[in-house]
This record gives C-alpha cells, sequence and structure tokens, in this order.
C-alpha cells in the first residue's frame, strides 16, 4: 500500500536513461532499506520492466537486473528490518 515502491522504480528507469547522479543513487538506497527488499525484488523488476516498455524504451540489458537484484539483496541484509 506505500507509494514509495513506483518512486523507487521511476529513479530506476532514469538510471537506464542517464548516468546515476549520487543523490538518485542515495534516494533509490534509502528506498530500499525502508522497504527491506523492495516490496520484493521480483515485483521491482516486474515494474521497472512494464515501465520501460510503457516508455517506449528497448529492453534493457540483462546484467542490469542482475546488479539491481544484487543491490536490493544487499541493501536488505545491510539493514534488517525495524
Ligand atoms: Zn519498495
Amino acid at each position: 500500500m506505500s507509494g514509495g515502491c513506483d518512486h523507487a522504480v521511476e529513479h530506476m528507469y532514469y538510471y537506464l536513461d542517464s548516468e546515476m547522479t549520487w543523490y538518485r543513487r542515495m534516494r533509490i538506497r534509502r528506498h530500499l532499506r525502508r522497504c527491506g527488499g523492495c516490496c520484493d525484488a521480483y515485483e521491482f523488476e516486474t515494474r521497472l520492466k512494464k515501465l520501460i516498455r510503457e516508455r517506449g524504451r528497448s529492453e534493457p540489458p540483462p546484467e542490469l537486473f542482475e546488479s539491481l537484484r544484487a543491490l536490493i539483496r544487499q541493501e536488505a541484509a545491510d539493514e534488517p528490518e525495524a
């Protein structure tokens, strides 16, 4: 029910579009921590793919999703949910 995930996906979308600034990076990382796995990494990825399709971009390379999954896992493990 939290809208934060959508925003995190939005930020990740811009990551594909341009270089990721430290500020965007920080915002995503902050969200991942608060969200603890970000609504399940799989769902996050699904939303991102949908967003990409909606905006008419070509599919990003699978490596991106792998690093994305790693980031989410890492952040989730970093700080146990309160
Ligand atoms: Zn989330």
